[in-house]
């Protein structure tokens, strides 16, 4: 753990196990935090608080550029690292690194863009300045599926803003975490502002974290039913929140689009990290007219995918996370078939050549699926395209819409008045219009209904660590 500008562990001494995924094996072992420490990390944080949030902008820009070249210059490393720990393939491990870094130099730019504003005011005699201060102590809260990125998008802006930050990574993946916090320790960052507490079981450094009085503001990426808890207990204690949780994305192709290219579309963006990402889509809407060319090029590039250890090469589909999470696509894919739906292919664990020892499922595609299956509700977080088939446009915008979830929604169609009516009625905080990757450091992400409160990245992601002051002066 990294307390006050110190590597320390747990004061009893006790650790926990950090596993591959893809084989079971032993990595490593990471202190095992508790009460003591988190106490410890939040008192660090709160001094450092005192200085930190005096520091010219330039002066906390400055910092952030240093990490971002440090962890371009260890890029690789990072991804073998990520892949060994989570399971991605390099290839997308690389890739994401090098979205984590976007963070740290877009922030690094938007500390210098903390502007106020003058109002005019009432009185003659009167003058009303409005400047935006740091909120104070951030507690951080992030997820194993995106193990970097997810921790440069909370803590980049935090310290752009002039926050100081204690941080709990997933119980997974604390060795990327690990990794990010020897790359601040080296950029300079003053002993204190970023703080680091690894823990088997998150839920006594969740309790500290939304009652302990020194912390301003819990920041949290996750699952809804967690994301919840915490918010309701942060309310009881009036902290400010931010809340990046599941998703349940829609997919629609409408009939004027290319199949062949929309299924393209489907097959990189549904099984990119196994399909372990809150924006995966979990709902595929075809217009009935074109279903057919659609499966069949869906199908032929879904068979061609390997599942494997994602060192290896031509790897596309690594573990998932645990057993849990395969039993939950398996239930979802069986619960799915005695209702009627029509496999095209996968449908079952990988076990050939020592993947037994790994969790990993075959990719899979179902069709003929319909709304009494729970896969059309339940977020799956693994490598299942459900497809469905629609006839109408309003038709497929109500059952678009019919969701708790709004976080991430796709259009495939060439026609401008329909991709606007879509992007305008679609409750969702992302909608990708024939592009799958609508993300970017410079972009506000997040989510509306149970995907969440608030934005990361973007100049909407600094302002979530920022408070308003209104100064009204009398002369
Ligand atoms: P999770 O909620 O189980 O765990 C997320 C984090 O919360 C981990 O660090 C975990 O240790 C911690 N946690 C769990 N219980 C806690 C408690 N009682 N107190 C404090 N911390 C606690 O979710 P997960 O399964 O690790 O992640 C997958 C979920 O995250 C999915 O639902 C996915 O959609 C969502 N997610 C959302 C985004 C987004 O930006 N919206 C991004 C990535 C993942």
């Amino acid at each position: 753990m990294y307390i006050n500008g110190q590597w320390q562990d747990a004061e009893d001494g006790s650790k926990f196990v950090v596993t591959n995924p893809a084989n079971g094996d032993i990595i490593d072992h990471v202190p095992n935090g508790g009460e003591t420490e988190v106490k410890a990390a939040i008192d660090a944080a709160a001094e450092a608080f005192k200085s930190w949030s005096k520091t010219s902008a330039y002066q906390r820009s400055s910092f952030l550029y240093r990490a971002h070249g440090l962890m371009l210059e260890r890029k690789e490393d990072l991804a073998r690292l990520m892949t060994t720990e989570q399971g991605k393939p390099l290839k997308a491990a690389r890739n994401e690194v090098q979205y984590g870094a976007d963070f740290l130099l877009w922030y690094a730019e938007e500390a210098k863009r903390i502007y106020g504003e003058t109002i005019p005011a009432p009185r003659g005699d009167q003058r009303f300045i409005v400047q935006q201060h740091p909120v104070g102590v951030v507690a951080a809260v992030t997820p194993w599926n995106y193990p970097i990125s997810m921790l440069t998008r909370k803590i980049a802006p935090a310290l752009a803003a002039g926050c100081t930050i204690v941080l709990k990574p997933a119980e997974s993946t604390p060795l990327c975490a690990i990794a990010m916090f020897k790359i601040f320790e080296e950029a300079g960052i003053p002993a204190g502002v970023v703080n680091l507490v690894t823990a088997e079981k998150p839920a006594a450094i969740g309790e500290e974290f939304v009652s302990n009085p020194k912390i301003a503001k819990l920041t949290f990426t996750g699952s809804t039913n967690v994301g919840k808890m915490l918010a309701q207990g942060a309310a009881a204690n009036m902290k400010r929140v931010s809340m990046e949780l599941g998703g349940h994305a829609p997919f629609i192709v409408f009939d004027d689009a290319d199949p062949e290219h929309a299924a393209k579309g489907v097959s990189l963006v549904k099984f990119l990290n196994t399909g372990q990402a809150c924006i995966s889509p979990n709902r595929i809407f075809v217009h009935k007219s074109i279903v057919e060319p659609f499966i069949e090029t869906l199908e032929s590039r879904v068979r061609k995918m390997r599942g494997g250890n994602g060192l290896e090469d031509g790897i596309s589909i690594g573990p998932l996370v645990g057993p849990g999470a395969v039993d939950k696509v398996e239930r979802q894919v069986k619960d799915a078939l005695d209702k009627g739906a029509r496999l095209v292919c996968g449908g079952h664990r990988l076990i050939e050549n020592g993947l037994e020892k790994g969790f990993f499922y075959a990719p899979t595609v179902l069709a003929d699926v319909t709304e009494e299956m729970l896969i059309y509700r339940e977020e799956t977080f693994g490598p299942v395209a459900p497809i469905l088939t629609f006839e109408s446009e309003d038709e497929v915008l109500e059952k678009a819409n019919d969701t708790n979830y709004g976080l991430a929604a796709y259009v495939y169609t060439p026609n401008i008045g329909r991709a606007f009516r879509m992007y305008e009625g679609l409750k969702f905080g992302i909608i990708g219009i024939n592009d799958i990757n609508p993300t970017a450091a410079a972009a506000p992400f997040g989510g509306m209904k149970e995907s969440g409160l608030g934005r990361e990245g973007g100049h909407e992601g600094i302002s979530e660590y920022l408070e308003t002051k209104l100064g009204g002066f009398s002369i």
